[in-house]
């Protein structure tokens, strides 16, 4: 029986492809975005996220936490979390009403994730969606991806593969022929500076995008407006001509930086290097609309 780490599935996704869609999060990514708005599914295991917000400090997580992973600091006002303690056994969150603690990540089985798709067939249905497989980077997990592709296309359900791209050949080369629409990351183009941003090269993310609009698959990019990071008229400029090589009206989707990140990484305790990067304009963001549409290409902002 084939099993991978999900994050979570989102029913009624309206900004992950055509239609109304169903939003399975694989957990996992090895690359390491500075603004990334999912940092729970950057590890490949489950997390405890905790919001200190919600946090009463009635101390009902400490006294059933088997391990000892947790402390009360009534002076700090809020719950300590030794990670490496941890063994993710729920027991914390199941205790907590106050809904502060939840251990974020899952096994599960590919029937019980086809199982929770198909609950949203009518709304794929009357809106011409499917499925969007995001993440993390789904393409960590080849065999469960595939396998999830492969029961969607058996129900004639329809898949967009929401990726940064870096993969091996081999990866990308098993997984090509499955998806039906692929949502590819173009983050920067220069090597170097993605190199100090992410840690990874680009040069295999490239050389992918280009292969798999080779073999005719349907691609959407999604550039991040990141201000002051990826809103350069140098990258802009690059990627555009990226686009263009691509295809000449090559469809180009602009997903604006959200604040929500900085929420979410200290949930899980991560630190967060913008946090005094504020998000684009709606302005800034017709302007760079513009300008990429100057290069010929089909250009959206996402919502
Ligand atoms: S059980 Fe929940 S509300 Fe109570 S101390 Fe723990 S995290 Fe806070
Ligand atoms: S998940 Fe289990 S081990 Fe981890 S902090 Fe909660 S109760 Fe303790």
């Amino acid at each position: 029986m084939t099993t991978g780490m999900i994050f979570g599935i989102q029913s009624r996704s309206i900004h992950d492809g055509p239609g109304v869609r169903t939003t399975v999060y694989l957990k996992g990514c090895p690359m390491s975005c500075p603004w990334c708005h999912s940092p729970e599914g950057i590890s490949p295991h489950p997390e405890l996220a905790y919001q200190d917000r919600r946090c009463v400090l009635c101390g009902d997580c400490e006294s059933v936490c088997p391990t000892g992973a947790l402390s009360m600091s009534k002076t700090k006002g809020l719950v300590l979390i030794e990670n490496d303690l941890c063994s993710r056994c729920r027991r914390c969150q199941d205790v907590c009403l106050s809904r502060a603690l939840e251990v974020v990540g899952r096994e599960t089985t590919v029937e019980q994730v086809m199982a929770a798709i198909e609950r949203d067939s009518i709304s794929h249905g009357q809106s011409s969606g499917g499925v969007t497989f995001s993440g993390g980077e789904p393409l960590q997990q080849p065999d469960f991806l595939a396998a999830l592709l492969q029961g969607c296309r058996s129900r004639g359900i329809h898949t967009a593969l929401d990726t940064s791209g870096y993969a091996s050949p081999e990866v990308i080369e098993g997984i090509a022929p499955l998806a039906d629409l692929f949502l590819f990351d173009v983050k920067v183009v220069d090597d170097r500076r993605h190199q100090e941003l992410t840690r990874v090269s680009n040069g295999q993310i490239l050389a992918n995008l280009r292969w798999i609009v080779s073999q005719g698959r349907p691609v959407i990019l999604r550039v991040p407006v990141i201000p002051g990071i990826s809103d350069d008229e140098e990258n802009l400029r690059a990627i555009a001509e990226l686009a263009r090589s691509l295809h000449p009206h090559q469809r180009v989707d602009l997903l604006p930086y959200r604040a929500i990140a900085a929420e979410k990484h200290r949930r899980l305790r991560r630190e967060y290097l913008l946090s005094n990067v504020q998000p684009p304009s709606r302005g800034r963001l017709s302007q760079i609309a513009a300008y990429l549409e100057e290069f010929g290409l089909a250009v959206k902002i996402a919502g």
